[in-house]
């Protein structure tokens, strides 16, 4: 190993040991579910994307046995040399139908899809304007292109019409948004952004990965939440998040956008296909998730209960609908003190804290599933009346 390279490596682990310390991952044992096996013990998890509950669901994890029978594990090629199957396609459509576009690509993540996406699409005579707190992938995603980057300050829209007036020379411009910013469950507002973009003569890309399956009356995401499904320009999504948790991301939108795509986007080319069970469990997940609207409805009802309860127990929760529940444990190692605490009662949580979020809004982020059952939830709410303790001593 190259000694120049390994010091400086030594010397930058080392900063980070002593400032904000190494990341280390929690090993969880046996399969994705409302409880998860950590160290010998069954917690309660507030702590995964699977929003439905399908990751556990009996039919999606069925589907994909048989589609290994039939089909074996991986396809060992790209997309565009044998690696593509029936079942890619039929995937493809139905994710265009679910989201309500003409057409859909997939790509192995919604990583992927983000970092493929805006390089394929634009030139060095386009501007692009992008949400400060976008998600990492749309961040890199955009960092690939040659177009003119403009970032407007979180959900501001005074802020972004006046960069869209500086960039009215550019060909095309194109506002970049999550549809639910991870952090703070909230939800883009799509109405207000939709017609700033049509004014402004701007094509509209929305990030919708916690928002497919979650929001909207048949699962179709923050568009159809506000009664505006079909009016985003380009969709990107996950299938690795309410969409059964297996793995997987896509583009959505016009004929020719995926066309194009199809022909350029480097991600969708230079890499292995979609795994066929993978994408057939996607497929029953997207089945379900339309057709099971009750799953969202229990989704809802669970969320509004924790939040609730929460709130009751004098934590401060911030306002929203979605399942995404920041809980603000503000200063210091208040939301790591808490977050430990409370698997020490059975429940496993993440605080979040600088840099991850502001210094000062430090928090605790809970993810409900439609698959808690009541008992869980209080459980979960038990051990947050308990660790007020730690409050009291902060
Ligand atoms: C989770 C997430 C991604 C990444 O999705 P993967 O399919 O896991 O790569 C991208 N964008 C947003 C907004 C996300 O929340």
């Amino acid at each position: 190993m190259n000694a120049t390279l390994l010091d400086r490596l030594r010397t930058e682990l080392d900063e980070r040991r002593t400032t904000t310390g190494l990341r280390r991952d929690l090993v969880v044992s046996g399969a994705q579910g409302p409880t998860l096996g950590v160290g010998g013990e069954t917690l309660v998890n507030l702590a995964s994307n699977d929003y439905l509950g399908l990751a556990g669901d009996p039919e999606v994890l069925e589907s994909a046995r048989r589609a290994m029978r039939d089909m074996g594990l991986g396809v060992g090629a790209g997309r565009v040399l044998c690696g593509t199957r029936a079942i890619h396609g039929e995937l493809e459509a139905a994710i265009a139908e679910l989201v309500g576009t003409e057409d859909a690509l997939l790509y192995n993540s919604c990583f992927d899809a983000n970092l493929g996406v805006f390089d394929a699409l634009l030139g060095p005579d386009d501007a692009i304007l992008s949400d400060a707190l976008n998600h990492a992938s749309l961040i890199d995603g955009i960092r690939l292109t040659r177009a003119r980057r403009h970032v407007f300050a979180h959900a501001d829209l005074d802020d972004l019409e006046r960069r869209l007036a500086e960039c009215a020379d550019a060909r095309h411009r194109l506002i970049v948004t999550d549809g639910v910013f991870s952090m703070d469950g909230d939800v883009v507002a799509l109405p207000r952004l939709s017609e700033l973009a049509q004014r402004h003569d701007a094509a509209l890309v929305v990030d919708d990965s916690h928002a497919t399956g979650v929001l909207g009356a048949t699962g179709a995401g923050t568009a159809e939440h506000f009664g505006l499904k079909g009016r985003v320009d380009v969709l990107t999504g996950t299938l690795g998040k309410a969409l059964g948790g297996g793995g997987g991301g896509f583009v959505a939108g016009a004929h020719e956008v995926v066309e194009t795509l199809r022909q350029v986007s480097r991600p969708y080319i230079f890499t292995n296909a979609m795994a066929p069970p993978l994408a057939v469990a996607a497929l029953t997940a997207i089945r379900i998730a339309r057709g099971r609207p009750e799953l969202r409805e229990r989704l809802a009802a669970n969320t509004a209960w924790l939040r609730g309860a929460l709130h009751d127990l004098g934590y401060e929760v911030l306002p929203g609908e979605h399942p995404i529940i920041p809980v603000m444990l503000r200063g210091g190692s208040l939301a790591r003190d808490v977050a430990e605490a409370l698997r020490r009662e059975g429940v496993l949580v993440f605080a979040l804290s600088y840099p991850v979020v502001p210094a000062g809004e430090e928090r605790i982020r809970l993810q409900v599933s439609a698959s808690h059952t009541a008992g869980q939830l209080e459980r979960a709410v038990a051990a947050f009346d308990r660790a007020r303790v730690v409050l009291a001593g902060a």
